[in-house]
């Protein structure tokens, strides 16, 4: 592999722990019956929230047969007003783990507090969201404990900054970090965020940790989830986040970018036709 365009002493001094030279062959994550890295293209869909076990099974039932391997759902919602629908706190971890027994699916849900991590015991992968990408106390305490951590992008987070926050985790002793892009702050207002498709094989070369794309917050609007998520695909990312909901048109939150099932199955579908083309970073 040629990795001429990093500086690879003043990464390994800054980072030692995440640099891709710490451990050159890529970080694979076992999760139950799925793997994150390496050949995986990993597959993880369900809703931005967990609203009634109706909800839930209907929609995990639709995204498993459709071919994922993990299950999404939020619980506690950090929501830009504070009069929005924030999740159903510990009722919807407890569905949530349900669901995944019932559908034989690991489990992801984002942690907001690190004092809650007693209620995540039965959740499998624990997710820090945008706005805590920073939250530094947050990200050593999962450091401290053993399960998975997805640790999505700032919202104007830097790769470097990205990075370190990483490294906060792994320095506590936590090897298993799994890297999300979910799009960027910039000038233009047609979609929610920016996808910043060339974070995909810029952290691929600096860093060992797998990378995942989370096109439904990057477009805000379903139409363009299955472009945005083509593309994650061709352009090498470990896996895809897509929000899932069995009836769009009602769900407390982020329904304008939640794919039905049957789109998500089309999405599952286009991804695994374009997958035997898509760049690798073997190829850096
Ligand atoms: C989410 O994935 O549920 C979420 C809130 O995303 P982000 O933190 O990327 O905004
Ligand atoms: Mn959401």
């Amino acid at each position: 592999m040629n990795r001429h365009l990093y500086d690879e002493e003043a990464l390994m001094k800054d980072y030692p722990l995440v640099a891709r030279t710490a451990h050159p062959e890529g970080t694979v994550i076992p999760v139950g019956s799925a793997a994150i890295g390496g050949e995986n293209l990993t597959l993880i869909a369900g809703p931005c929230a967990v609203e009634s076990r109706e909800q839930l099974f209907a929609t995990a039932a639709a995204v498993k047969a459709a071919g994922a391997t993990i299950l999404r759902g939020g619980t506690y919602k950090p929501r830009t007003s504070p009069y929005a629908f924030a999740g159903l706190g510990e009722e919807g971890l407890r569905l949530l783990a349900e669901a995944g027994r019932e559908f034989q699916l690991p489990t992801v849900s984002e942690i907001t507090d690190a004092a809650l991590l007693p209620q995540f015991e039965e959740i499998d992968i624990l997710q820090v969201g945008a706005r805590n990408m920073q939250n530094y106390t947050l990200l050593q305490a999962l450091g401290r404990q053993p399960k998975p951590v997805l640790l999505k992008r700032g919202l104007a987070a830097t790769y470097e900054e990205w990075l370190a926050s990483a490294e906060y985790i792994l320095r506590e002793g936590n090897p298993h970090v799994i890297l999300c892009e979910r799009g960027i702050r910039s000038y233009q207002s047609g979609t929610r965020a920016t996808l910043d498709l060339a974070a995909i094989p810029v952290m691929q070369g600096l860093t060992h940790l797998p990378v995942l794309v989370d096109p439904s917050h990057a477009a805000g609007r379903s139409e363009l989830v299955l472009p945005l998520a083509l593309a994650a695909a061709a352009a090498g990312a470990d896996g895809l986040m897509v929000e899932v909901h069995d009836r769009p048109a009602c769900a407390l939150s982020d329904g304008g970018q939640s794919l039905t099932c049957r789109q998500f199955q089309e999405l599952t579908k286009a991804v695994a036709a374009i997958l035997p083309h898509a760049w690798r970073p073997e190829d850096l």
